[in-house]
């Protein structure tokens, strides 16, 4: 650029030698250069050093630029020289009339690129030291995590549940960490659980264990009449049945814990019809009428087997829990759509239950037992079932009910 603007200047002011020196030393000043102006014989006739005047100058550079082509070229790494041809605007066409030379030392450059090289180096060094602190720090803190995880695998499968990890972690580590507390405090949860099972199933099972054992041993002592075997044989069943009742409600707790939901498109009004034909013959074995109004087809996201036991088990409890002081006992079943939900409503005209024991009615275990309900077999875990595949569907249900009058419950589709 520099050459190019000399060139420009010199053969504007050929004329002007004066000019042309001055030019060359400001331009040669501005850009920390060497600039040599060479005439078409070799000749230098402007130096800014001045010690090159006159003198005849013959390298490649210079011969490449007076047959018109500019060249540069780097001598022994310190030098970069670089010619382009001056050209006369009055003689023909693009006659060559000079040259300018531009010697530039690279002293500069290789310095700062000495000084480049060093920075980089140095950069490096940091940048490996810090990056291997890091690994090192990383590398500890995950080290105790896993050593804290591993303690803590050993503490669980020693049979220590519940145990947590009190190591605090960041990120995929901590994620981990909270994870197996959360696996080991459910662990505790569940074999608390199932000690607290095995110590209500032992018990339940003692008692009419022990009234069976002392009913035979009454009956092998001394010669009985069969009115007397009749008798104990009629109380032996009764505990039997009330064994068999206890084991089907262990099945049935172990059943809800187990239960994953398979939901598909389902016909909700067949899934109760389906349930009052196979409830009817008890209806009509304890004498209760069944009334259903029904809207036909509609059809639902759900689990069939499931909500056909909530189905079976409200319909049921409606017979088990009639007034027998009332003339007739009814179930009335309704299945409707409205706008923003779908409702289906399950009333009966039996004994009906208090206000203040309504809230707990859902709860495993409930029982509303009384002189009038002691002789109904149950163990109360019908309802707990019903209200936790309800809510696995995300459905709600509710009850309303008085004592005397009946009860009905609602569950709500929405
Ligand atoms: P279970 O019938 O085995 O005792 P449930 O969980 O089905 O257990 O019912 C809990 C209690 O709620 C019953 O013991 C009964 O007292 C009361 N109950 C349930 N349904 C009705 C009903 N339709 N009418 C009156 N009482 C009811």
């Amino acid at each position: 650029m520099t050459a190019n603007i000399v060139a420009d200047n010199y053969k504007r002011n050929i004329d002007d030698i004066i000019f042309g020196k001055m030019m060359v030393r400001s331009y040669g000043m501005q850009a920390e250069a060497r600039i040599l102006i060479i005439d078409e014989n070799k000749n230098v006739v402007v130096d800014n050093y001045n010690s090159y005047v006159d003198r005849k100058l013959d390298n490649a550079e210079v011969r490449s630029s007076l047959e018109g082509t500019p060249k540069s070229g780097i001598y022994e790494n310190k030098v970069l020289q670089l010619t382009v041809p001056i050209t006369s605007n009055y003689a023909t066409a693009n006659e060559i009339i000079g040259i300018v030379l531009i010697s530039y030392s690279l002293d500069q450059v290789n310095e700062s690129i000495n000084d480049m090289k060093n920075d980089i180096i140095k950069i490096s060094s940091i940048a490996l030291i810090i990056s291997l602190i890091l690994t090192t720090i990383s590398a500890t803190s995950i080290t105790r995590s896993i050593r804290a995880l591993a303690i803590g695998v050993e503490k669980l499968t020693s049979g220590q549940l519940g145990y947590t990890i009190k190591h605090r972690a960041k990120g995929e580590e901590g994620k981990l960490i909270n994870t197996f507390n959360d696996m080991s405090e459910k662990l505790n949860r569940i074999e608390k659980h199932r000690k607290t099972m095995i110590n209500s199933i032992s018990h339940e099972l003692r008692t009419p264990l022990t009234s069976i054992s002392a009913l035979i041993d009454s009956l092998l002592i001394g010669n009985n009449g069969k009115e007397t075997y009749d008798e104990y044989l009629r109380d032996i069943k009764g505990e039997a049945e009330r064994m068999g009742n206890l084991v089907k409600y262990l099945m049935e707790s172990i059943k809800l814990e187990e239960m994953t939901l398979n939901l598909k498109d389902e016909n909700l009004s067949d899934i109760i019809y389906d349930s009052v034909k196979l409830i009817a013959p008890y209806a009509n074995k304890k004498d209760v009428i069944i009334n259903t109004n029904i809207e036909e087809n509609l059809i639902i996201k759900c689990d069939k087997d499931k909500i056909h036991e909530v189905f079976l088990n409200l319909i049921e409890n409606a017979i088990k829990y009639r007034d027998i002081n009332e003339e007739q006992s009814y179930v009335y079943i309704t299945l409707k759509k409205d706008i923003n939900n779908i409702s289906i409503i399950i009333e009966d005209n039996g004994v009906g239950i208090d206000h203040e024991k309504l809230n707990k009615i859902f709860n495993r275990g409930f029982r509303v037992l009384d002189d009038t309900l002691t002789k109904t077999d149950g163990y109360g875990i019908g309802l707990f079932i019903v209200k936790n595949i309800i809510d696995r569907h995300n459905w709600n249900i509710s009850i309303d009910s008085t004592k005397g009058i009946g009860t009905i419950f609602k569950i709500e589709i929405f």
